[in-house]
């Protein structure tokens, strides 16, 4: 339920991501007003800009809540600012560049009571929730995680992902990650990894990890950023009870080979991934709570940890 007058909001890292989703959905909320940006080189028209946090912070006193869309390894910094200014804060994925700053930032939320969210785009996705309620009293075989995408054509002219804290092929990996860790009853924990590094990069290009389930025998998952042909982002399980696949990165669900019925919302401003996240947001700051789910980041860390690492032939934008 809206509230009365909308809470205002400073978006910063003002790039694809927030161009692409977070502007619409902030417009197109009654929750919401769009106060601020913060972006060293980017602006929205007719927004106040600022190039840094500091002085957005210092200038409005009255913007209650800080977004951060920036790339993950420069969130940190910013989050800490947003938190010890008393402001709200909500996170792009992945929350942070590592687990502690994630720990630390949700502690620091909790002692200055305000909320914080680390969002998960992907498990908003039309099917996700149909595919966890399925799920919910089968019997697990099988799962295997397929994400192939080309990097070239979703991540044009972004060197951050290839710097240390980019997170490589996880950085659409972790997507996959937030739907499993979501979907599937009982925690997986890993239990090896497959990195491949291009000779010339600090992150890998492909991975192969396999996890521990009580009770599945394969839980695996394979991502691949070098897939040109059709772009494969799907979840494959077998159970006690039949095949479920969920394809699309969360679009479509298909039970024994027969699709459901996937929910419309394409006349719906008010829908989507993140029109949701939006809304899960404004009732985490109405009901004083805090949302930092971290399980898809821990995954990434542990096959960071304990994965095999190979050089294959460098990449080239
Ligand atoms: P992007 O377009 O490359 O960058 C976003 C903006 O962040 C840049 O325009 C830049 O603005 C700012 N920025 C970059 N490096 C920074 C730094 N070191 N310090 C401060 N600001 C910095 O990236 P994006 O695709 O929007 O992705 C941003 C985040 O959204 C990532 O975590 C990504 O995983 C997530 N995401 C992306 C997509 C997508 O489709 N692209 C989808 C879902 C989630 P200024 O130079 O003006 O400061």
């Amino acid at each position: 339920m809206a509230q009365s007058s909308p809470m205002k909001i400073a978006l910063v890292g003002i790039g694809k991501i927030a161009r692409d989703q977070h502007v619409p959905s902030i417009a197109a909320s009654p929750d919401w007003q769009l106060a601020a940006t913060v972006s060293r080189n980017h602006s929205i028209n007719g927004t106040e800009s600022f190039r840094d946090v500091e002085t957005m912070l210092e200038a409005r006193p009255d913007i209650e809540v800080v977004s951060l869309c920036m790339p993950p390894a420069s969130r940190f910094a910013y989050a800490i600012a947003s938190i010890a200014a008393g402001r709200h804060v909500m996170l792009e994925k992945p929350p942070g560049a590592t687990i502690s700053e994630c720990l630390q930032l949700k502690a620091k939320a909790q002692e200055a009571r305000v909320s914080i969210f680390a969002t998960w785009h992907s498990r908003q996705a039309p099917q996700v929730a149909a595919a966890k309620m399925w799920l919910k009293d089968k019997r697990l075989h099988r799962l295997s995680v397929t994400w192939k995408e080309d990097v070239r054509r979703w991540h044009p002219g972004q060197d951050w992902i290839w710097e240390p804290g980019g997170f490589g092929v996880f950085d659409p990996g972790i997507n996959a990650l937030s739907i499993l860790t979501e979907i599937v009853p009982d925690p997986v924990q890993l239990k090896g990894a497959l990195l491949q590094f291009p000779a010339n990069r600090q992150t890998p290009i492909a991975a192969s990890l396999t996890f521990r389930h009580p009770h599945a025998d394969d839980v695996c998952a394979l991502f691949d950023w070098g897939e040109e042909g059709d772009q494969i982002w799907t979840i494959e399980a077998e159970t006690s009870e039949g095949h479920m696949l969920l394809s699309g990165g969360g679009a479509e669900l298909a039970i024994d080979g027969n699709k459901l019925p996937t929910p419309d919302q394409s006349g719906d401003p008010l829908n989507g991934e993140y029109p949701r996240l939006y809304a899960r947001m404004a009732e985490l700051v109405r009901t004083g709570a805090i949302d930092m789910d971290i399980a898809p980041l821990a995954l990434v860390a542990d096959a960071m940890l304990l994965g095999r690492r190979i050089a294959v032939e460098p990449f080239y934008a």
